[in-house]
C-alpha cells in the first residue's frame, strides 16, 4: 500500500487527453507545505472522527466537496470521510454512529445536530459484470467495495470533487488532476463522459450546480455529451430529481443555474410544460418572472433569509398553469373553475418527473388562487385576505408578476400603499374601488351599530 510514500507524478496533467479505467494512476501527493488546506478550518467532528480512524489503523481521508472548497478558501456545506475501514468496521468505532444505505452502506456518525458521513472505499464491478448497469448505462449497483483510494477516486463525478486530505500527513491526495483542474477552474468528468453521464444522469445537473456555483467551466469533452444527454434524466427516480431541483435553485445561485440548464438543454427534461411556455410565449414575461424570482431567492440566501420550495415552485409552473387557464376559461369556464382544474392538471403533469410533496404543493396552489382573488377587495374582503396566512406569499408573487410587465401593478400598488397605511387611509383606499352591485347590497345591510367613522363610504 504505502500510498503516501510514493512521490512521482505519472499524472496526466490538465491539457493531456481524458483518463480512462485501464490508465495505470500513480496518487500524486501535495505535501502540507505546499498547499492551502488548514485544520483549523476543517470541523472538530470531522477531525475527531479521521483521528479515532488513524488511531484504529485505519486509512481516513476528508473527500469531496469539503476538499475543493477549502482549498478554494470557501466554507463548505458538509464534511465527508472515506476510510478502508468497513461500515461494520466504522460503526464498532463510533458509539453515536448510524449505518444508512442498503445498496452501499454508510456511517453516519452523529455529534448533536451535525453528521459526518463516513464511506468506505467504493471499487469497480469487475469488466464481465454486465448486469450492474441498465440498458442505457445507467448504474443499476454500486455496492462493491474497494481497498484502495485509487479504486475510490473512479467512483467520484469530478476530477475536483476526487481530492482526499490525508490526516496522517495532512497531504492532499490526488490522483486525477483534481489540483490543476481546481487552478484552471475546470470541472472535468472522471473518466469516459458519455459513459459516467449514463451510468448517472444527475451527473450533468451536478456539473451545471457547480459550474453556476464555483464559476468554473465544464470541460469541453465533458460538455459536449450533455445536450444530447437530457433525455436520461427520465430514468432518475422523482423523489431523486426533486432533493437535486432544491440543490440547483436553493444554493444562492439560481440565476446562473437556470442559464445554464436551458443553455444545455437540461431545463425542458426537468419541467417540460415550463420550457414549452417559454418558447410558445409571445411576451417575455415568462422569462422574466422566473429570473425575477430566481434573484429573489438568491438574494434572500444571500441575506439569511429563508426561502421556501412553494414559492419557487409556484413561479417555475406558474406560466404553464396561467395559459392553460386561460384556455379554459376562453372555452366557457368560470375563472375559478379553469385555475383550479388547470392547477390540478399542471402539477399532476409535473410530478411524474419531480416529485413535489404535499406539504409544498398545497402552499403553492394557494398562492396560486390568491392571485385570482387578490383583485376583489371590497369590503371586508380586503381585511380577510390581509390576514390570511399565506398573504404575505401571495403579494409577494403578485410583485412578481407586475415586474415581469403582468398588467398587474395598478392592483400590486394597491396592495401595497394598503399595507402601509392605518385604518382610516384604508377606509379611502377602498372607497377608491368601483363598487360591484354585490357590496352595495352588503352595505345596505351593515350600517346598524356603527358608528359614522367606520362606515363605509356610499
Ligand atoms: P456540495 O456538498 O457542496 O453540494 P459535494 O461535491 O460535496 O458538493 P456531495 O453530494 O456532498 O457533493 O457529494 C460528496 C462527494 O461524493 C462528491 O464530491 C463526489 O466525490 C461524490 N459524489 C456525489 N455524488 C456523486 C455522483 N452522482 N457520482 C459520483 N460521485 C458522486
Ligand atoms: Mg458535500
Amino acid at each position: 500500500m504505502v500510498l503516501y510514500a510514493k512521490q512521482s507524478h505519472a499524472q496526466a496533467t490538465s491539457a493531456e487527453s481524458r483518463i480512462d479505467r485501464t490508465t495505470i494512476i500513480t496518487p500524486h501527493i501535495i505535501p502540507r507545505a505546499e498547499h492551502t488546506l488548514s485544520r483549523a478550518q476543517v470541523s472538530e467532528y470531522a477531525l475527531k472522527v479521521l483521528y479515532r480512524l488513524k488511531e484504529a489503523g485505519y486509512e481516513g481521508y476528508l473527500v469531496g466537496g469539503c476538499v475543493r472548497d477549502l482549498l478554494l478558501g470557501r466554507e463548505p456545506k458538509d464534511f465527508d470521510v472515506a476510510t478502508n475501514a468497513s461500515p461494520d468496521q466504522v460503526a464498532h468505532l463510533f458509539r453515536n454512529c448510524r449505518l444508512i444505505g442498503r445498496r452501499f452502506r454508510l456511517a453516519h456518525v452523529h455529534f448533536g445536530r451535525d453528521i459526518i458521513e463516513v464511506a468506505t472505499f467504493r471499487g469497480a464491478h469487475a469488466e464481465n459484470e454486465g448486469e450492474a448497469h441498465s440498458e442505457n448505462g445507467r448504474i443499476l449497483r454500486d455496492n462493491v467495495y474497494g481497498t484502495t483510494l485509487e479504486d475510490d477516486a473512479w467512483r467520484r463525478d469530478f476530477t475536483v470533487n476526487a481530492l482526499y486530505y490525508n490526516i496522517r500527513d495532512f497531504s492532499v491526495v490526488d490522483c486525477m488532476s483534481g489540483m490543476d483542474d481546481l487552478r484552471a477552474g475546470l470541472l472535468r468528468l472522471v473518466g469516459e463522459p458519455e459513459q459516467r453521464y449514463r451510468e448517472d444522469a444527475v451527473r450533468m445537473l451536478r456539473a451545471v450546480r457547480f459550474a453556476a456555483k464555483l464559476g468554473f467551466r465544464i470541460h469541453p469533452e465533458s460538455e459536449v455529451p450533455m445536450t444530447r444527454l437530457g433525455h436520461l434524466l427520465s430514468e432518475i427516480p422523482s423523489a431523486r430529481l426533486f432533493e437535486e431541483v432544491l440543490k440547483l435553485f436553493m444554493g444562492g445561485y439560481a440565476v446562473q443555474t437556470f442559464e445554464l440548464l436551458r443553455h444545455y438543454r437540461l431545463f425542458g427534461h426537468l419541467f417540460p410544460d415550463t420550457e414549452a411556455s417559454l418558447t410558445r410565449q409571445r411576451a417575455h414575461f415568462p422569462l422574466t418572472l422566473l429570473t425575477h424570482a430566481l434573484g429573489n431567492t438568491d438574494e434572500r440566501i444571500a441575506q439569511g433569509k429563508p426561502v421556501t420550495p412553494a414559492f419557487l415552485f409556484a413561479a417555475l409552473l406558474w406560466e404553464p398553469m396561467r395559459q392553460l387557464a386561460e384556455k379554459k376559461q376562453a372555452e366557457g369556464m368560470s375563472e375559478i373553475d379553469a385555475m383550479q382544474l388547470a392547477a390540478e392538471t399542471v402539477v399532476m403533469r409535473q410530478v411524474t418527473r419531480i416529485a413535489l410533496p404535499k406539504r409544498f404543493s398545497v402552499p403553492m396552489r394557494e398562492i396560486w388562487a390568491m392571485q385570482y382573488r387578490l383583485p376583489q377587495r371590497a369590503g371586508k374582503r380586503a381585511l380577510r385576505l390581509l390576514a390570511h396566512p399565506r398573504f404575505r406569499a401571495a403579494y409577494d408573487f403578485l410583485l412578481l408578476r407586475a415586474a415581469a410587465g403582468e398588467e398587474v401593478q395598478e392592483l400590486a400598488d394597491w396592495w401595497t400603499h394598503f399595507q402601509e397605511t392605518d385604518g382610516s387611509g384604508q377606509q379611502t383606499l377602498l372607497g377608491t374601488l368601483v363598487p360591484s352591485p354585490a357590496k352595495k347590497r352588503r352595505r345596505r345591510r351593515a350600517p346598524r351599530g356603527r358608528s359614522a367613522g367606520q362606515a363605509a363610504p356610499e
